[in-house]
């Protein structure tokens, strides 16, 4: 069959329900997709039966309510669609009550303290609008329904809900704010999302022979081999055949269940690829994703590969980020960053850039907070762009039309002459607004921002609930404001000179990855959060838990909960990478090294004996002597301090322990067994190189 006909086949969308469902069900639930309405038991109880009718026409056996708790992954728990009957047989069943609300032994997900165990209940609610989809597992199908994670009063546990509020806040005030720009006919915003997802690819049996990649999902010791990544010949190059046939395998699966996945390349660094579907509403986007992120590992396997979603599994070559494009859609068509073709449209365009650009700054430890995770850590503000500091790229052309319209200067390209900002005089806009740059973290790309510091193996979910917020708070004042103005004109050419007068300092066009970059942000009063932990406590500020509970995210009570999920997590991981190079040096690399040692004195002693110069060999081995024992001590000191931040109480100063004390001791552990490794003999090495990981497909 023609490749695109497997499209959708395993999904439960719009043209599946528009064939098996009453017209009147339809309809009424379009309704309740589009939120003008709340959904009905009688309408749950139909499309509850037209889902199973549909999923045992494909060979489920199971159900189950999927949903997104704080771990970052997914989780599932499966129900048979079988019901035994009094007379020892079995009936199919699938209500509407099962179909909008689970209620998993949630217990053992964090909570944040917000759920204690004795009150473990959770409840899981369908999300009407992610459509469900059958996954195929060896011999076992299952239907698969999106849903959110609230525990007994309706508190946010998941990743989905805070989204999905988000969306909501977004949609009613740029509503307003279309209304007052005079549109009447738009009925609700919605935020659109396209992620580029990056990854890299190991043979699995080299994977499987290093601790380090199994247990923590990065190498923590390795040198790079002669070559890296500086002869640039990866990025675009020409997929590798056993790549290609992976990445086949990956489409077919994610084009069944309706995910649409669109461009694939070589990326930077060897080894590492890209994929990236066509944009959706965010929500849908960002469970989509999450089902990239599971695909690709899962098809790996069957390919004999194991797929590194890490941020920084290599040091030495680039690491993975995600590229969150984002954008606003009305539900009738309009992309409203999108500079339009009439004077009306740019009016708008240029309010709902101003939005973000003064959303962005406003707000830019919170941006920065979402994109925080322990790997990406090895990315932000170290020696690796983009940089933590949060600027936004606009284009030469975008911003010479703010700068025009807010100082009264002349445009300088284009027609020239001083602009007006007049419904009627406003010109042409271009029409392609599009620059190129690729060190901005956040940037202005023709029709949509796009955000380059996600970190790769975690849910969008955060940055596009914070974007969301950050962009509905501000346009709410400009609502506000606009729907008292007199003059529309004076009124958005004011907005928009005041926007830029007071936020243009987080306009960077050039290049993000210099050091000057970062003494001209800090003077222009730029935060620079270098890692998590400076980055997250922003989250409970006093602004942040002022506009989270304003437009109904989160409560304050959630907030902390969230904020004490993360730094536990980020403690709890650097542990394991502390005790993995614990494990790995003082168990494996060092007598391995010891060895060698060992046999290299015989030699030497051979050698002298037989009346032979040994010079070199000497000083080799006591290289190889020094840093053994160097690397023995600073194991010991590591194993020492990983056990005495156990006893630090506090999330936040636990977490700071880690990183000050622990991580930068697995790090200095590092340089003498990096060294060592230059040292030895590759027989000698007891695990694969980087040659072997990177070098071999
Ligand atoms: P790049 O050159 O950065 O790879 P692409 O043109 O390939 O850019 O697009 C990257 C992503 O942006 C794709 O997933 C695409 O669907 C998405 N995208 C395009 N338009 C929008 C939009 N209006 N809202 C959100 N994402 C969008
Ligand atoms: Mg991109």
């Amino acid at each position: 069959m023609p490749f695109n006909d497997i499209y959708g086949i395993n999904a439960f969308g719009d043209s599946v329900m528009r064939d098996r469902l009453p017209k009147a069900i339809y309809k009424e639930l379009k309704s309740v997709q589009s939120g003008e309405c709340e959904l009905t038991n009688a309408c749950a109880e139909v499309v509850a039966n037209a889902m199973k009718d549909w999923a045992i026409e494909k060979g489920c056996t199971h159900y189950t309510h999927w949903f997104q708790p704080m771990t970052g992954l997914t989780a599932e728990k499966h129900d048979s669609f079988i019901s035994p009957t009094a007379d020892g047989l079995a009936i199919v069943e699938f209500s509407g009550k099962e179909l909008i609300q689970g209620e998993p032994d949630a217990s053992s997900f964090p909570s944040g303290g917000l759920r204690a165990t004795f009150e473990a209940r959770g409840y899981t609610a369908w999300d009407v609008t992610s459509p469900a989809f059958i996954t195929e597992e060896g011999n076992c199908k299952t239907l698969v329904i999106p849903t959110a994670f609230v525990g007994y009063h309706g508190e946010a546990l998941d990743k989905k809900t805070p989204l999905l509020r988000s969306m909501q806040a977004l949609s009613a005030q740029a509503i307003r704010v279309l209304r007052a720009l005079g549109n009447m006919s738009s009925k609700r915003v919605i935020s659109t999302v396209g992620p580029e997802q990056e990854y890299f690819l190991v043979d699995r049996e080299v994977f499987n022979a290093r601790q380090d990649l199994k247990f923590t999902g990065r190498t923590l010791f390795g040198s790079l081999p002669p070559k890296g990544q500086e002869l640039e010949d990866h990025y675009f190059g020409k997929i590798p055949e056993r790549v290609s046939a992976f990445m086949t395998d990956v489409n077919a699966e994610l084009w069944k269940i309706g995910i649409p996945s669109k461009t694939q390349h070589n990326e930077v660094a060897p080894n590492q690829f890209e994929l990236a579907p066509i944009y959706g509403f965010s929500n849908v986007a960002t469970d989509h994703n999450q089902m990239v992120m599971q695909t690709l590992k899962r098809v790996a396997k069957k390919h004999n590969l194991e797929c590194l979603l890490h941020e920084k599994p290599f040091r030495g070559v680039n690491g993975s980020g995600k590229h969150n494009n984002w954008s606003m859609g009305t539900d009738d068509g309009i992309n409203l960053l999108n500079p339009g073709s009439t004077p009306c449209e740019n009016l708008s365009f240029l309010v709902f850039v101003a939005a973000v650009i003064k959303a962005v700054d406003t707000y830019a430890p919170l941006l920065r907070l979402a994109a925080a995770n322990a790997g990406n850590d090895h990315r932000l503000g170290a020696n690796e762009a983009p940089p933590a500091i949060i600027s936004i790229f606009l284009g030469d052309q975008l911003q010479d039309i703010f700068e025009s319209i807010a100082l009264g200067k002349p445009l300088s390209q284009g027609a020239g002459g001083r602009l007006e900002l007049g419904v009627n005089t406003l010109p042409k806009l271009p029409q392609d607004l599009t620059d190129r740059n690729r060190t901005s973290p956040f940037a202005f790309t023709g029709n949509k921002f796009e955000f380059r510091m996600c970190p790769s193996s975690d849910s969008i979910s955060g940055p596009n609930f914070v974007m969301n917020t950050i962009v509905a708070e501000v346009l709410g004042d400009i609502a506000s404001m606009l729907e008292k103005a007199k003059d529309l004109n004076a009124a958005v050419h004011e907005l928009i000179s005041d926007v830029w007068k007071k936020h243009s300092k987080i306009i960077f066009n050039g290049n993000g990855y210099t050091e000057d970059w970062v003494k001209e942000a800090e003077k222009r009063g730029l935060p620079n959060l270098r890692t998590s932990v400076e980055a997250w406590p922003h989250f409970a500020s006093d602004e942040s838990v002022r506009i989270f509970t304003k437009h109904k995210i989160f409560t304050k009570e959630e907030i902390h909960a969230r904020l004490d999920i993360v730094l536990e997590k980020y403690s709890k991981q650097i542990n394991i990478e502390a005790s993995c190079a614990f494990e790995m040096a003082s168990r494996e690399i060092l007598p391995a090294c010891t060895d060698y040692a060992v046999e290299l004195a015989g030699q030497i002693a051979i050698l002298e004996e037989s009346g032979m110069k040994a010079s070199s060999l000497k000083k080799k081995l006591s290289d190889i002597a020094q840093l053994v024992e160097e690397a023995s001590t600073l194991a010991a000191e590591l194993e020492v301090v990983r056990l005495a931040a156990h006893d630090v109480s506090g999330a936040e100063e636990q977490a700071k322990f880690f990183r000050d004390k622990v991580f930068a001791k697995a790090e200095a552990l590092r340089q003498p067994i990096d060294k060592l490794e230059k040292l030895m003999p590759k027989d000698y090495w007891p695990m694969p190189t980087y040659e072997d990981l990177l070098f071999t497909m």
